[in-house]
């Protein structure tokens, strides 16, 4: 045993032998000695392991392993799949898909200097806020307005404008925590602001608000909640109320309405949630929201509202540290050009293509899809059509749901056989991502597009039931 060890030792190639071997040369073409050097090291070493347990060595399978290990690393990370889960906007996927236009200003910007700060009429420095700021304040009634990172970051930069060391009062119900790690208390305190709670979980009064003002607030400050409902014995002041209260006492309302739309959903089959504009009719001094929510753009976070505040919080240092890039802002103005023309918007955003997508349209697809993915499955689970519900994400709209249409896959025997099933799917090229609902894995069609390219992509599942 130790000999026959001894001797397949011996006829492990070197690296530099590999190296000239030709399907191995090849590769370097491709990816590059050093990437190929390390490949073929690590390769090498997992060899010598699996001979010391015994293993027989083959040339041909070294070669495939290398090309493996290089193919893995060649690809990208950020892999574009299929979202079949249900949920439009997901967050973990990335939110909104952006639109043809939105894609193609995004990549004009990267490939040739822009004048990103520089104001081509006079010749001198510019602004970046300046490329979307008559846009945003066009589509929101808004005086003015400017544009960060993120929501998140849009709301901590106004309350450390607003009120760094002074108080922020905020009702018990709206004390937020979005998936992840944005909590109202905490990136209150980071701003350093201090938190004044007012009323209860289910209910807050306007005498509540006004017993908490005092010569310490630096404002008041209203939050969508946007990812839950409080229902049943409830109160909440208006948007309308709460400005008029912190307008008598000479504080700002803000108003973090989280997704934001730009506009009336309802006019595409969608439940009505108020837009920026309303918010901005209804007295808030400042309002805050989302790039990639129900705006269908990029991540990104903008702040309108008034001309004095707007200034104050270009003037915040932390502004520089949260700015957005030259190719989102690109992909925002792309995006923001298009509801100019409301008509057309549900044709040209893919968010609001996709919610408002009818659902006789899902399930004929469904219906035509159920046997080709059967048949891929080659007999190895049972595939049905059913009705489903999607979901908007991100914290929109969180209890409207949307009537749709999908498959349902299910192996026999449940269990390990749908994971190894969900596994499969995860594994393809592009892969297929769903979500597994009592014993079975659901795609939700509501989101496929490229119907050619799913089922091509089904030609990689393996062959037969799932052990
Ligand atoms: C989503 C959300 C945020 C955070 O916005 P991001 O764009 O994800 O940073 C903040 N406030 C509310 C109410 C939200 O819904």
């Amino acid at each position: 045993m130790a000999q026959a060890a001894g001797s397949a030792f011996r006829d492990i190639p070197s690296v530099d032998h590999l190296l000239r071997h030709s399907p191995i040369a090849a590769l370097v073409d491709e990816y590059g000695r050093s990437a190929v050097t390390d490949a073929v090291r690590d390769v090498l070493a997992a060899a010598r392991d699996a001979v010391r347990s015994g293993a027989s060595l083959h040339l041909d399978i070294i070669v495939a392993d290398v090309r493996d290990l290089l193919a893995e690393q060649a690809r990208t990370g950020l892999r574009p799949v299929f979202n079949l889960t249900g949920t439009v906007l997901h967050t973990n996927l990335g939110r909104a898909v952006l639109a043809e236009e939105a894609i193609a200003a995004a990549v004009a910007s990267m490939r040739d200097p822009v004048a990103l700060e520089f104001d081509l009429e006079s010749g001198s420095r510019g602004e970046r806020d300046d490329h979307v700021r008559d846009l945003i304040c066009e589509l929101t009634g808004a005086e003015d307005a400017t544009i960060v990172n993120n929501n998140a970051a849009a709301v901590l930069l106004v309350l450390n404008t607003l009120a760094p060391g002074r108080e922020a009062i905020v009702s018990r119900g709206e004390l937020i925590e979005i998936g992840g790690a944005f909590r109202m208390p905490e990136i209150m305190a980071r701003a350093g602001a201090r938190l004044v709670e007012v009323g209860t979980t289910n209910r807050t009064h306007a005498k509540d608000y006004r017993a908490a003002l005092s010569p310490e607030t630096g404002l008041v400050l209203k939050v969508h909640t946007s990812n839950y409902r409080i229902e049943g014995f409830t109160a909440a002041v208006s948007a309308k109320d709460l400005a008029t209260i912190a307008h008598e006492n000479g504080v700002p309302l803000v108003n973090d309405l989280g997704s934001g739309t730009l506009v009336d959903l309802s006019r595409y089959g969608l439940a009505k949630e108020p837009t920026v504009r309303d918010a901005v009719a209804e007295g808030a001094d400042l309002v805050t929201f989302s790039g990639d929510k129900l705006l269908g753009g990029p991540q990104a976070g903008f702040i309108v509202g008034r001309r004095d505040l707007i200034a104050a919080v270009n003037r915040n240092p932390i502004k520089r540290a949260l700015r957005i890039d030259k190719m989102r802002l690109a992909a925002c103005e792309a995006t923001l050009k298009l509801y100019r023309d409301p008509d057309r918007l549900a044709e040209r955003l893919p968010t609001l293509r996709l919610l408002a997508r009818p659902v006789a349209e899902i399930e004929a697809q469904a219906i035509r899809l159920a046997p080709v993915v059967k048949q891929a499955l080659d007999g190895g689970a049972e595939v049905e059509v059913v009705s489903c519900q999607s979901q908007i994400g991100s914290g929109a709209l969180p209890l409207e749901t949307l009537p749709s249409a999908g498959l349902s896959i299910s192996p026999p025997g449940g269990g390990k056989a749908l994971d190894d099933l969900s596994r499969a799917f995860r594994n393809l090229p592009k892969p297929v991502l769903g979500r597994v609902d009592r014993g079975s894995l659901i795609f939700d069609l509501r989101c496929l597009v490229a119907e050619a390219d799913f089922i091509h992509n089904l030609a990689s599942l393996p062959r037969g039931a799932p052990e």
